[in-house]
């Protein structure tokens, strides 16, 4: 059991170290072969900063996405506890707990 946790947390934290290499990595592509000697159609330096590009964006909207669904997520479920929680409470009424009323 505890197994299994530590390794999808590894497992998360492998995924996301990727994520941040390609972002970074295709950014650094970018700025620094922006300006280059380009042959015109065909450049191949021009199709890997086009790939690069559609990279950064491909994981920025799947960033966007899953941060937004997380937080939908953790707000639903926080949301739903004490109604959840209150759906199994029995209402408490002196005549239900029989006190008695004496004057
Ligand atoms: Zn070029």
């Amino acid at each position: 059991m505890k197994y299994g946790k530590n390794h999808r947390r590894s497992l998360a934290l492998l995924l996301a170290l990727f994520i941040a290499a390609a972002l970074l990595f295709s950014s650094f592509f970018v700025f620094t072969h922006l300006k280059h000697d380009c042959t015109g159609k065909g450049c191949s330096v021009c199709t890997e900063i086009g790939t690069c590009i559609r990279t950064i964006h491909l994981l920025s909207d799947a960033i966007g996405w899953g941060a937004a669904g997380i937080l939908v997520c953790i707000c639903v479920k926080n949301l739903g506890k004490p109604y959840a929680a209150g759906l199994y409470l029995c209402p408490a009424s002196l005549v239900r707990l029989k006190v008695r009323l004496n004057h």
